[in-house]
């Protein structure tokens, strides 16, 4: 039977890439598969005054112990030779509408998730998309060919194990990762609670009220319980323990993003009413 697949395709330190992909002095010697060859390199708030944040660090700066709302000062104190450029945000966004654009050429059904992530989905088994593997290499090709900047992708049976599975991407050598239906549980069961995307606080309350350790624990949770606990919530954290999401993709969640729960009456039937509260959980989730 033909069922869709998703994957959740991720750029790579985005910003720090861009300023890097876009400077001759580091164009030669960067290469896809090695992010070694990308300067020590962070994007900052006021680099004169060291008090600015690192908005984005390449691969090669994070090694020093440079992360991502660190302060400009310390950064400077871990790694002297930090190579430091002022944030560049018209140039990011309009690289992140055309990569958005590469995407949808890949994949048409395609959803704008983040300046720097998108959704997709395609049919699988299809003639147009034989081979996952090599659809999801295809993009990842592309957005390196024309933009120099490198992607992870995670695919899935749904938008919310395409995300979980982007996690493991990024730490996969090829940065690209496929969780088949039939082994998802396997896969996500023995995982800690709190790589749960999207929980946040509610993570904490599965550990300490319920004393989950791992998402096999959270699944293993009558419904009922985490419905009292969590209200609305508790469905969805029951149906992502247990792999399942029931979250569409959305061609237009950037024309007209969804604004919260309190507007989910005004829909007008159930059915929509039931894929938007979904989609807006998983926006909400990184609000
Ligand atoms: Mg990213």
């Amino acid at each position: 039977m033909t069922k869709l697949i998703y994957g959740l395709c991720d750029m790579q330190s985005f910003y720090a890439s861009c300023e890097v992909a876009s400077r001759e002095e580091y164009a030669a010697r960067r290469k896809e598969f090695d992010d070694s060859t990308d300067p020590a390199l962070v994007v900052s708030g006021d680099p004169a005054r060291r008090s600015g944040i690192i908005l984005a660090a390449t691969p090669t700066a994070k090694t020093s112990g440079v992360s991502n709302a660190m302060r400009l000062g310390e950064a400077l104190q871990l790694n002297p030779r930090l190579i430091v450029v002022r944030p560049h945000m018209e140039f990011y966004l309009q690289v992140s509408v055309r990569i958005q654009e590469v995407m949808k050429q890949v994949f048409p059904l395609q959803e704008q998730f983040s300046v720097d992530e998108g959704f997709f989905a395609f049919p699988h088994p299809s003639k147009l998309f034989p081979d996952p593997m090599a659809a999801a290499r295809k993009l990842q090709q592309k957005i390196w060919d024309q933009f120099r900047i490198r992607s992870r992708i995670g695919m899935g049976p749904n938008k919310w194990v395409a995300k979980m599975s982007n996690a493991k991407a990024k730490k996969s050598p090829e940065g690209i990762v496929w969780w088949r239906e039939e082994e998802v549980q396997a896969l996500l069961h023995p995982m800690p609670v709190e790589s749960m995307w999207g929980l946040k606080k509610r993570a904490e309350t599965l550990k300490t009220e319920f004393k989950a350790v791992t998402i096999g624990d959270v699944a293993a949770i009558p419904l009922g319980r985490l419905k009292a606990r969590f209200g609305v919530w508790g469905e969805v954290i029951h149906r992502w323990a247990n792999g399942v999401d029931i979250s569409k993709i959305n061609p237009h969640s950037y024309s007209t993003p969804h604004k919260g729960f309190s507007h989910r009456t005004t829909l007008p039937n159930e059915r929509r009413l039931l894929s938007s509260s979904s989609n807006c959980l998983m926006r909400s989730a990184i609000a």
